[in-house]
């Protein structure tokens, strides 16, 4: 019996000394490191509980300035954060480069091997009313600006349009964008958690639609009807896809396989007119180059999908890809690969209304 006692007494003595230690922890910064660890995906709250092959390295419920400092810290999203963060920096440089070729004076940027302008464009001068000669340019309404040495001016096509370039590239940057930002922030809080989910799923039906608009405008150049019946059926399908995606009820893990048929469905919405322009251009040179490209972008999405849906290859070892190689980020990896082949076509699309204009249409 006494022995029991002193041992019960010791225990309490213990105790109160382990709260006294922690009482003291907790005014220093050891603490908040080891409040805020990384925990495994048994101990995450059921609403942040979406890939059971993903074992550890979760951050939970963190607060907003712990989760932003942790894109410099190592987990298992800091590569999903990373690979769409340096995505969209390289088609923020892609945008600046093509909107500085429309803006600066000829000469300040090297002639790129990739260069969309066609011999005028990079004459415009900010100092010359930059926003009313570049304006008609974006929009396609004028022959590009011609240099006085230019040989025969008057012969040139007029320039195509930018602004359905600028489209996909604008689209491109939004959905990688709100991508990086849901997996640096989503671990904050149930709330935040689904409204950025939300936007990430609308940010990708968002880059699919905008993805539509130069090869359908540039290819349905000279055929004003067909150009818009195609631009606003895709457009109303991206906007029906975006309104069901921000739906509370479609964000939810069990959704998933659900909303990768709703894009790849959005994805294939772009056949008819690949079909018809195929056909339409079937003598052109350049259609293949252009295909090429597609089919390479095509290819990227499609087996990014699959690795979406099947969590290949985290499901054959669980644990072992928490950190790096998971499906996840191959498939942030192969968007952006899709993305960049579907802008090499972009470029060859413009280049080659540059070049004829309507007139072999
Ligand atoms: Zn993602």
């Amino acid at each position: 019996m006494v022995v029991e006692y002193s041992e019960e007494e010791f225990e309490k003595l213990n105790n109160k000394k382990k709260m006294m230690m922690m009482m003291k922890n907790s005014s220093s910064d050891d603490v908040s490191s080891r409040e805020y660890a990384l925990v495994t995906y048994e101990e995450l709250p059921e609403y942040m509980k979406d890939n059971e092959f993903i074992r550890g390295h979760y951050r939970s419920e963190w607060p907003l300035s712990h989760a932003f400092l942790s894109i410099f810290s190592w987990h298992n999203e800091t590569i999903n954060i990373w690979t769409h963060m340096i995505g969209f920096f390289v088609f923020l440089g892609i945008t600046l480069l093509h909107l500085g070729q429309l803006a600066l004076v000829d000469g300040f940027f090297p002639s790129l091997p990739w260069s969309i302008s066609s011999s005028g464009v990079n004459n415009i001068s900010f100092n010359h009313a930059f926003f009313f000669r570049v304006l008609p340019l974006l929009l396609g309404q004028e022959h590009p600006p011609s240099s006085p040495e230019s040989d025969s001016p008057s012969s040139a096509p007029p320039a195509a349009a930018r602004w359905p370039f600028f489209v996909f590239l604008a689209g491109s940057m939004f959905c990688l964008l709100s991508s990086s930002l849901c997996h640096l922030l989503c671990c904050h809080s149930r709330r935040l958690n689904v409204l950025l989910s939300r936007l990430d799923y609308a940010g990708i039906a968002v880059m699919i639609v905008s993805s539509f608009f130069p090869p359908i405008y540039y290819i349905f150049q000279c055929a004003p009807l067909f150009r818009l019946a195609y631009l606003a059926a895709v457009s109303s399908f991206g906007i029906l896809a975006v309104l069901t995606l921000l739906s509370p009820e479609l964000s939810g893990g069990r959704f998933r396989p659900y909303r990768a048929a709703l894009f790849l469905a959005l994805g294939s919405s772009g056949v008819v007119p690949a079909v018809h322009a195929t056909v339409a251009n079937w003598s052109e040179p350049r259609r293949d180059a252009a295909l090429a490209w597609e089919g390479a972008m095509a290819a990227s999405y499609v087996v990014g999908v699959l690795f979406y849906v099947g969590r290949v290859p985290e499901r054959w070892r669980p644990g072992a890809f928490d950190l790096a190689g998971h499906s996840h980020q191959i498939f942030h990896v192969l968007v952006v690969a899709g993305a960049l082949a579907h802008y090499a076509a972009g470029l060859v699309f413009l280049e080659y209304r540059d070049a004829v204009g309507c007139n072999m249409s």
